[in-house]
């Protein structure tokens, strides 16, 4: 088999790259190892953040790349390492063209919405979900002549003199095949959240156990490329945290068709409706993805497992200790107190940022699964499946474990988080650690080559999105598919241009 362009991953990335490729004049076979295309893109809440886009003129918000390169520092600062700033002046220069490049393939966006500390309204939500990256961008990928090779996996690239030469893949019934790329290959395959070699090696064990979002980012394109001399930035960085376990029915909004003729009206309906109906709307969608903030542990919730044992500070921003629990799980308990207080603003239990906020009537009504209430312990214990004696001696431990000023160095203490007393009593869960994305990519240059441990260039091979994430950081939400449909644009392009000579 033949091609110009060989594009392995039929995520945002790859399908970006195959189409840019395609609309190059290359003759691109993309290889997708799931039986359709998707990956994490389809996973996403589907948030991207740019500017100068149609959105941001209608609303009159003067904005420009180079705001948004610096705003990026502002996220970007708590980290202890550097930002690879090549990558980043790529991306906020780009991602304006990228959304309207989207737009123009059929994807509605609302917004802009704020996200403190950009200082402009920049992040741009997908209606109906981030599925219709995928519906929209793969019949553009067929249009342009992209051959879509499903259930098909790259297992390994082919160097002839020096440069990356193709591909050998297997398919079910047709294992050890190969297809020869004159241009290049784009390894645009994800990262390597499902990836417990990779996550123990790079990360940490506890996060080797813990659940990935998607249980196929195995890392395939980071291993290929290491293999002929390529290497790994950032390898210890990664999303993730506790959120709630997902409906066991997907959402209605979730089951929306993407196509335009509903989402173009759709979308015009939620701008001109009033912000009653627009959060209904929202609603039924965010809290089938959303995470717990921060601040209801920090208002005094606890963690139990599912035997009803505390185990953890649940104060800190990843409670690690969750992957060694029984089945990996965990509720929220707090006391009736706590549910007063997190059921009005300021107080949410969940958000999306400037977009809409989720309190625990929001829950009782959209996710009734996850909310268990009773006017005991005892009772709440019964309802989760818990051993009262052991919830009961949880909740005395903590109430008895220290308030303001007692210095209490213990782990599991109080530390002057109001005591659980008051009935009715709660348990918000079952709720998981989950691994959404690892930021370990391949180090890449300009032009999305991928480079060797000298920083050279390695001939013929390019990567995009997670896999040729190149030690940039992207902080903030919006930022990595806002990468990942430009790297794959422009890694597509380049390959395209290779093959022409
Ligand atoms: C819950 C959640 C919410 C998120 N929300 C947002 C958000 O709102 N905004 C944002 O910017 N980012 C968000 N992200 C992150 C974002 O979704 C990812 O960073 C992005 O989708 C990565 O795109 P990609 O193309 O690099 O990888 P993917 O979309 O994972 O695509 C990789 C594809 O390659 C295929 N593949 C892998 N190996 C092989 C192989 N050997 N052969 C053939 N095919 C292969 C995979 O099956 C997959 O289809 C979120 C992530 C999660 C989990």
């Amino acid at each position: 088999m033949k091609a110009d362009v060989v594009v392995v991953g039929g995520g945002g990335s790859g399908l970006a790259a195959a189409i840019e490729a395609a609309a190059s004049g290359a003759d691109v076979v993309l290889f997708e190892k799931n039986l359709a295309p998707g990956g994490t893109t389809a996973r996403s809440i589907g948030s991207i953040t740019a500017t100068r886009t149609p959105h941001q003129l209608r609303l009159g918000i003067v904005d420009s790349p180079d705001e948004h390169y610096r705003d990026m520092e502002l996220f970007a600062k708590h980290e202890s390492r550097p930002d690879n700033d090549v990558l980043r002046r790529i991306l906020t220069e780009n991602v304006p063209e990228t959304l309207r490049w989207l737009c123009s393939l059929g994807v509605e966006f609302f917004g802009p919405v704020e996200e403190p500390p950009h200082k402009k309204p920049r992040m741009h939500n997908v209606l109906p979900n981030s599925r219709a990256y995928i519906f929209h961008l793969e019949r553009a990928a067929r249009r342009r002549g992209v051959r879509i090779l499903t259930s098909s996996r790259a297992r390994r690239l082919l160097v002839r003199e020096g440069s990356v030469a193709g591909v050998e893949f297997d398919q079910p019934d047709r294992p050890g095949q190969v297809i020869h790329a004159s241009g290049g290959v784009v390894l645009a395959a994800g990262d390597y959240a499902a990836d417990p070699e990779f996550k123990r090696a790079l990360i940490s064990d506890a996060v080797a156990r813990t659940e990935p979002i998607n249980p196929t980012a195995t890392g395939d394109g980071q291993r290929m490329a290491i293999e002929v001399g390529a290497h790994i930035i950032n390898g210890d960085m990664f999303g993730g945290g506790v959120r709630f376990v997902p409906p066991a029915k997907p959402s209605w909004i979730s089951r929306l068709p993407p196509s335009r003729w509903l989402m173009r009206p759709t979308n015009i309906a939620l701008r001109y409706s009033p912000r009653s109906i627009v959060r209904r709307f929202v609603m039924g969608f965010l809290t089938t993805v959303l995470v717990p903030a921060h601040e209801i542990f920090d208002a005094g919730a606890i963690l139990v497992n599912k035997d009803g044992e505390r185990f953890a500070d649940e104060t800190k921003a990843m409670v690690f200790e969750l992957a060694y629990q029984p089945d990996g799980v965990a509720y929220i308990v707090f006391d009736g107190v706590l549910a007063g207080k997190f059921s009005r603003w300021p107080d949410y239990i969940s958000t999306a940022p400037g977009f809409a906020y989720a309190y625990l009537s929001d829950y009782e009504k959209n996710r009734p699964d996850l909310v268990h209430k009773a006017d005991t312990l005892g009772k709440l214990a019964a309802l989760i499946g818990a051993d009262p004696a052991r919830l009961a001696t949880a909740v005395e431990r903590y109430n008895a474990s220290g308030g303001t000023g007692t210095g209490a160095s213990d782990a599991l203490a109080r530390r002057g988080r109001p005591e659980i007393r008051t009935s009715p009593y709660y348990a918000l869960g079952p709720v998981k650690n989950y691994i959404n994305y690892t930021d370990g990519g391949l180090a890449v240059n300009e032009r999305l080559e991928v480079l060797d441990s000298q920083n050279r260039p390695i001939p013929g091979l390019y990567a995009a999105g997670s896999t040729g994430q190149g030690g940039l950081l992207l902080k903030g939400h919006g930022h990595h598919l806002g990468w990942a449909f430009t790297s794959g644009r422009l890694a597509g392009r380049n390959a395209a241009m290779r093959g022409r000579g």
